[in-house]
This record gives structure tokens, sequence and C-alpha cells, in this order.
């Protein structure tokens, strides 16, 4: 893949300065609906296919339906808080049911990061077990030796404390210098009610703040890796795939770097009030209201049983 890969500088500079005199707004009425039927398809998961512990209309009659279309399928979160076998038990309790290797999050994206890159490095994650229980299993040397460290990995971690980031302080600026990087860019990790949870970009923030250093790679979207990791597990180049997602600076930012087709539902995170002063050229190629939309009606009609009153 040839794009350029950019930093979580870059993204943090993206989120923090918001296009405020757009020459021109996002037509939210005219990307309609798509017209063919694509070979792989990737989808967000939070916002997406379900939001807390519900399914979104339409989610699992488009599984099914993509499923008997023989379509190749892989699910893909940013959320490191979780395995992929943990995602799959839940798609598969929610009534979708998924493999581990169906799902691609950001434990598994840094671990192969790591292995592919790094594979001699000591690192010190700052995460939750089932990141460091992925590390281990994949034989990565883990310290938390200031004077160990190569790496430092700011994450998502719920036990986040000063301890932690003193750590993180001594192996970069006392014994350093150790490397920042991050599994994931989020700010926030929406949840039900419109509430929401610090996630890993307030970690790499307090270790930014503190160290004057910045993280220098993300392994989530829109981060290149976390797509090429995609279209790997898929087999299938990035023009054969849609990305669909609720989130415009990960979910469809990745896609719009890679070149890709990419599809906005309007069940998570985006309003249609974002989209009025958003760039045609920040923008998918279609805006969803609901995720079952992705297939377009040509192809619905030809499944038994599957017509709009299915909805
Ligand atoms: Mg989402």
């Amino acid at each position: 893949m040839t794009t350029t890969r950019p930093r979580i500088g870059d993204q943090h500079e993206r989120t923090r300065s918001p296009v405020t005199t757009p020459t021109e707004s996002y037509p939210v009425s005219a990307p309609g609906l798509p017209d063919r039927l694509a070979a792989g398809y990737i989808f967000d998961l939070d916002g997406t296919i379900y939001l807390g512990e519900d399914l979104l209309p339409g989610a699992r009659r488009l599984i099914e339906a993509l499923l008997v279309l023989d379509r190749k399928i892989l699910f893909l979160s940013n959320n490191p808080t979780r395995s992929p076998a943990d995602y799959a038990a839940k798609l598969t309790r929610l009534g979708i049911p998924a493999t581990p290797a169906r799902v691609l999050n950001t434990v598994a994206t840094m671990t192969s990061w790591l292995v592919r890159h790094h594979p001699q490095a000591t690192v010190f994650p700052i995460g939750e077990a089932p990141l460091t229980r992925a590390l281990a299993t994949a034989g990565i040397r883990m310290s938390e030796d200031p004077s160990a460290i190569d790496i430092v990995i700011a994450s998502y971690d719920r036990g986040f404390d000063y301890r932690k980031l003193q750590i993180a302080f001594d192996a970069i600026r006392t014994h350093g210098p150790a490397r920042l990087v991050t599994t994931n860019p989020d700010r926030f990790c929406p949840l039900p009610g419109g509430r929401g949870e610090p996630d890993a970009a307030a970690i790499v923030g307090a270790i930014e703040g503190c160290t004057g250093v910045r993280c220098e790679q993300n392994t989530g979207k829109p981060d290149p890796f976390m797509l090429d990791a995609a279209l790997e597990r898929l087999g299938l180049p990035a023009s054969d795939c849609i990305m669909t997602g609720d989130r415009l600076t990960t979910d469809i930012r990745m896609a719009i770097d890679a070149g890709m087709s990419s599809a906005l539902v309007l069940t998570g995170e985006t309003t249609p009030e974002m989209l009025k002063t958003l760039p045609p050229a920040d923008g998918p190629t279609w805006v969803l209201d609901r995720i079952d939309d992705i297939l377009p009606w040509a192809v619905w009609s030809t499944l038994p049983g599957a017509d709009r009153a299915a909805r």
C-alpha cells in the first residue's frame, strides 16, 4: 500500500482543528446508496453493528444475507480492553454467530506490529489483561523496570495510575529514550445513554504532557497498519471491499486514506448535523440511516424471504 502513514499526532491535530469555514458543505443527501455488491465487507462494531448490548436495526439480517451471498466479512474494533475471542462471543450471544478469526482489534494489531517490527524489544504495556495476555502469548518481553524498557505502549487502561505514569516517564526521560506508541487514538469510548469512558488518547496525553515526546505509532483505525492487517485477513485488495462505520475520524478516515469505498452509518457517533460542515474530501462514499442499506435493493430482492417488510 502506498498511502502516507499518518502519525497519531496528525490524528490529534485533525480532531483539534475542525474546519470552521468550509468552502463547501458535505451534501448529506447526495451520496445515495450502494449500487453494487462488494467481495469483502469490513464493519466497525460499536455504533455500527451494536450499541452496548443491543444489535442495531438490520445488523443480523445483513450479516446473514452476506453469508448467504458468500461475501467475506471482518469486524474491526479499536477497543483493546477485549480480545477477538471476547468479541466473537459477544456477537454470537447477540445473535450473529462469529469466530475470533472474523474479528480484528487493537490487541491483535499491536501484538502483530511488535512481532513484525520489534520482536526483540522490551515493552511496558499500560493496558488491560487482554493486551498483556496477547503480548505474553506472542513472546513479547515485558518489564516495569524503566532502565529495561524500549517501548511504552499507552492503551485504554482503567487501572491507570501515577505509578504507571512514573514508570513511563522514567523509561522515556530518565533512562530513555524509550519510544511511545499506542493501540488506538480514540479520546473516549462511547457508552449507552450518551456516556463515555476516557480511552487510550487520555493515557497518551498524560505521557506526552509530562515527557514532551510525541506518540509515534498507532495500531488502530485510522492507521494504514490496521487496514493492511484487515485486508490481509480477508485476502482482498482495498478496491474490492467496503469499510462501514459510525466514526468519521477513524472508520471513514482510514478508508479515505486508502482510496477505499466507505459507508457511514448514522446509528452511532455521527449526526446529520456534523455532516453539514464536513468538507466533501473528508466524507464517506455513502451515508446510511441503517446498516442493511449497504446491500443494494436489487440484491435483497434476489434473496428468499428478504423484502422491505422484513426490516
Ligand atoms: Mg464505532
